[in-house]
């Protein structure tokens, strides 16, 4: 393919500034690679004092990671809450099971981020970069020339690299132009989103209730602020959609055994439609794919962007082991990604379909083995030890 003048040139290009992509430019760019940062829209991270509707559950490992790579401290702390404890409740029962981090001698089993607070530390940590950032166009087409990548956008330019790390989220334009399939489940389900200020105070305890088809978790906010994401059938979301701030909250107090006392809403509410989505490989010429463009998974475990997050840990520490003049775009090495990456990505597809089909299931029997197990889990503490470490890794 001829290069044009408006040609860029470069070891890495990343396509997506969404948190995984973000993240990797800075993971990327710190390992001394020649890095470019594609996407189609520009950063609109604006902090507001209201509480963004798009909020994550990051493990203490995620967090770490963020540390090392010089993120966390340019996150507004304030903004932060960390979860201490998890009260689980199955439809079944009127006590919820505990997890607590002290179960597993840690600090905390998690911490809750806006959207906007990590977007923004993260295109902060970006800008202090030697990184080309071409914003605003999308992507056109990939190429191949000379033992390289070639991707053109529609504005004209084109930028020739060694690889391509496609971040371009569950949708993603590379996936699609490489012709990698997807294995698609829909849940038929959707993620209501609402923050709102509670009167009793949540004591830094995540709380979810799970029920047939139904998932629906308060998750702590300073100030006595709670992010509600509920998963529901999307027959009942359009209900709920239909009900006004206050009469939604109502049912969220019902659905809640009102733990938390009178909820009023602090923001509007949001729905996303829920589908598992599994690219059928990880890799293609001269491509990886992380995030959400590889793998999209049910938010019940709050786990989709912290799984992305691996992908580039797993890249990065690829990279780090690889000679200088290695080519990381070769196919050899590309494997070693897919090879690392693919238990991983399986094991959340289990985990949230799983629970997802285990507590949709009709039968008494599976009800009473449900309450059973989540008595015996409640009641030794070496198995509750066991779930955290799983659960915070
Ligand atoms: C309701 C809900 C709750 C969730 N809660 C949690 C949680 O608690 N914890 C957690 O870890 N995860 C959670 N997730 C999952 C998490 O939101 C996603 O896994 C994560 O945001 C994916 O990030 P990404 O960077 O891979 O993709 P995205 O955020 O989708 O970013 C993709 C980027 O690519 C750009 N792009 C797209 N197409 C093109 C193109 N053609 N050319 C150039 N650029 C392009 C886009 O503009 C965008 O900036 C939740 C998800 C939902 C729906």
């Amino acid at each position: 393919m001829a290069i044009k003048a408006k040609d860029i040139s470069c070891d890495i290009v990343v396509v997506g500034a969404g948190l995984v992509g973000l993240a990797a430019v800075i993971a990327l760019a710190a390992q001394g690679k020649r890095v470019v940062l594609v996407d189609s829209k520009r950063n609109d991270a604006g902090q507001t004092k209201a509480w963004d509707t798009r909020i994550y559950a990051l493990t203490p490992a995620t967090e770490n990671w963020l540390q090392s790579l010089g993120v966390w401290s340019l996150v507004d702390q304030a903004r932060v809450n960390d979860v201490e404890a998890m009260a689980l409740w199955n439809p079944e029962s009127e006590t919820p099971l505990h997890l607590s981090a002290e179960d597993a001698n840690l600090t905390k089993l998690a911490c809750i981020i806006e959207n906007n607070n990590l977007l923004q530390a993260l295109w902060q940590k970006v800008e202090t970069l030697d990184v080309q950032i071409v914003i605003g166009s999308p992507c056109s087409r990939v190429d191949y020339a000379d033992d390289s990548v070639v991707l053109s956008l529609e504005n004209g330019v084109s930028i020739k690299a060694t690889l391509l790390v496609a971040a371009d989220g569950a949708n993603s334009f590379v996936r699609q132009q490489l012709a990698i399939a997807t294995k698609t489940k829909d849940f038929n389900q959707a993620a209501i989103v609402v923050n709102y200020l509670a009167e009793q105070s949540h004591g830094d305890v995540a709380r979810q209730w799970f029920a047939a088809h139904s998932t629906l978790a308060l998750l702590p906010l300073p100030d006595k602020h709670v992010s509600m994401v509920w998963s529901v059938s999307t027959g009942l979301a359009g209900e709920l959609l239909g009900l006004s701030g206050l009469q939604l909250s109502e049912r969220v107090k019902m659905a809640s055994h009102d733990v938390l006392g009178v909820l009023k809403p602090v923001s509007e509410a949001l729905s996303f439609t829920l589908r598992q989505t599994t690219a059928d490989s990880l890799i293609g010429e001269r491509v990886v794919l992380v995030g959400d463009a590889a793998h999209q998974v049910h938010p019940m475990a709050g786990q989709g962007a912290n799984l992305g997050f691996r992908d580039v840990i797993a890249l990065q520490a690829l990279i780090a082991g690889s000679h200088h003049m290695d080519d990381i775009g070769e196919e050899v090495f590309l494997r070693q990604y897919e090879r690392v990456r693919r238990a991983d990505i399986l094991s959340m597809n289990m985990l949230t379909s799983g629970l997802d089909s285990w507590f949709s299931k009709e039968s008494d029997v599976l009800k009473k083995m449900t309450v059973w197990g989540m008595r015996q889990l409640d009641k030794h503490r070496i198995f509750k030890k066991i779930l955290v470490k799983q659960a915070v890794s």
